[in-house]
C-alpha cells in the first residue's frame, strides 16, 4: 500500500473507532464517557514507543497525553490538542446512524466526524508515525485528547490546567478551526486565525399589560413591542472599520482588484457584501469588519428579580450565569425552554407540555408536572404568605404553591 494511502485508511479508521464510541456530552458530568475513546487511543499508540498518561476528573470523564520530548528545553513546545466528546443528536435529522461511522464513497458518516474526531484521529496518526519513526524534535511535541469540550472544558481541559499544568504547559497549541484551505490563482492558501471575535451579552426587557388573546385591539403587548425593537436592532449599521488583518486576509484572496478594493474601503465594504454572491464571504466581510447585533435568545419572562439569565444555546444545554460566571448548568430534554417564572429563589421552566421547577441556586430539580400545552401565560403572587402559580391548560385551571 502506497504510504499517503495507508496514512489515510489508518486515520480513517480511528475516525470512525471514535465516532462509534459515541462520547455524548449532554453537559452532565456523568455523561461523555470519553474513557471509551481513551481505551482506543490507547490501543492505537501501542507499539509505537509512546507512553500514555490518562487524565481523570470524574468516573469515565477521561483525557489522555502522549508525548515526544524534545532534545532542546529552551525550543518551544507544540501541543496537538483534539476533543473526543461530540454534542448529542436529533436522531431524526439524520439519513444514517450517526454513531455507526460508516464510510460511503469515501465520506465517513457520523457525529464527530467534522467536529472534531477528525483532527484528533489525524493528529493521533501524526504523533504516532512521528514517533514509530524515531523523529527526535528539538521542541516537544504533545498530543491530548481532551474530554468535555462541547460543554464548557471544566471536565478536561480546565481540569487540567488547574491540576495538572505541566503536562499541558506548551508554547503553541494546535486544535479545532483554522486550516481551512482557501483556493486562489496561485493555489490553496491556508487562514491563520489572529483574534477572536467577542460576545458581549445584553439583555433587552420588554414590558407590556397582561391581556387576554381574544380581545387584543388597543393593548399593549409586550411581544409586538419587543418585534419593533428586534427590527430595529436588525437594521441598524454601524460604521466600517478596515483592520490591517482584514486588509491582509482579503489580498490573500486574490479577489479581482475592484473587488478586493471594495472589500477594504470602509464606505463601500456594506454595499459590496450586499450584492456578492458569495453569501459566505459576504457574511465574513461584514462580520470582520463592523461591530454586529444578533437577537437571538427570546424568554417568556413573566415576573423578573433572580439569580440570573437563563441561556437556551445549541442543541441543549441549559446554564444559569450569575454576575458572568456559570452557576450550574443542566442538559435541557426537548429543545428549547420558556422560563414561566422566578418566585422566591425558583425557577419555573416549560417547554409548553410540562412546567418543571428548579432551584435558581443550586440547580436542584425541585418538581416537574406534565400539564400537557399552556392556555395562557401563568401568573405569580402571593397568597397567605407563599408565592402560587395560576395556569390554565388542556381546558383545566392550575393553581401551584410554589415552595
Ligand atoms: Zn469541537
Amino acid at each position: 500500500m502506497r504510504d499517503d494511502v495507508a496514512v489515510e485508511t489508518e486515520a480513517t479508521e480511528l475516525l470512525r473507532t471514535l465516532i462509534r464510541n459515541g462520547c455524548v456530552n449532554t453537559g452532565e458530568a456523568a455523561s461523555g464517557h470519553e474513557d471509551r475513546s481513551v481505551d482506543a487511543l490507547e490501543d492505537f499508540f501501542a507499539g509505537s514507543g509512546l507512553s500514555c498518561e490518562r487524565y481523570t476528573s470524574q468516573p469515565g470523564r477521561m483525557s489522555l497525553i502522549t508525548r515526544i520530548e524534545g532534545t532542546d528545553r529552551q525550543a518551544p513546545a507544540l501541543l496537538l490538542m483534539g476533543h473526543t466528546d461530540v454534542v448529542p443528536v436529533n436522531a431524526s435529522g439524520w439519513q444514517r446512524d450517526p454513531f455507526a461511522g460508516d464510510l460511503v464513497d469515501g465520506i465517513v458518516w457520523g457525529r464527530g466526524a467534522i467536529d472534531m474526531l477528525n483532527l484528533t484521529s489525524t493528529m493521533a496518526v501524526a504523533t504516532r508515525r512521528l514517533a514509530a519513526s524515531g523523529w527526535k524534535p528539538r521542541g516537544t511535541l504533545i498530543y491530548l485528547a481532551v474530554a468535555d469540550e462541547e460543554a464548557g472544558g471544566f471536565l478536561g481541559a480546565g481540569h487540567l490546567v488547574e491540576h495538572h499544568a505541566d503536562a499541558v504547559k506548551c508554547d503553541y497549541v494546535i486544535t479545532e478551526s483554522g486550516g481551512v484551505p482557501i483556493p486562489t490563482k496561485s493555489g490553496h492558501t491556508l487562514k491563520v486565525t489572529v483574534g477572536e471575535k467577542g460576545g458581549n451579552w445584553r439583555r433587552l426587557v420588554v414590558h407590556g399589560t397582561p391581556g387576554h388573546g381574544s380581545r387584543p385591539f388597543r393593548t399593549d403587548n409586550a411581544l409586538v413591542t419587543a418585534a419593533r425593537v428586534i427590527q430595529r436592532l436588525a437594521e441598524y449599521r454601524p460604521k466600517a472599520r478596515i483592520l490591517d488583518a482584514w486588509r491582509g486576509y482579503v489580498e490573500a484572496l486574490e479577489l479581482e482588484p475592484g473587488l478586493t478594493d471594495a472589500l477594504v474601503d470602509p464606505d463601500r465594504v456594506w454595499e459590496t457584501a450586499r450584492d456578492l454572491d458569495n453569501l459566505a464571504l459576504a457574511r465574513e466581510a461584514h462580520a470582520c469588519t463592523h461591530t454586529t447585533f444578533s437577537p437571538n435568545i427570546a424568554h417568556n419572562l413573566i415576573s423578573a428579580g433572580t439569580a440570573g439569565n437563563i441561556n437556551s444555546q445549541g442543541e441543549g444545554t441549559m446554564q444559569v450565569y450569575k454576575t458572568g460566571k456559570i452557576v450550574w448548568r443542566k442538559p435541557l430534554n426537548g429543545g428549547s425552554v420558556g422560563l414561566l417564572s422566578t418566585a422566591g429563589g425558583v425557577l419555573f421552566l416549560s417547554n409548553g407540555q410540562n412546567v418543571e421547577a428548579w432551584d435558581a441556586a443550586t440547580g436542584k430539580g425541585l418538581w416537574y408536572s406534565q400539564i400537557g400545552g399552556l392556555q395562557s401565560p401563568p401568573e405569580t403572587f402571593m397568597l397567605d404568605g407563599k408565592q402560587h402559580m395560576l395556569f390554565a391548560s388542556g381546558g383545566s385551571l392550575y393553581m401551584f404553591v410554589l415552595n
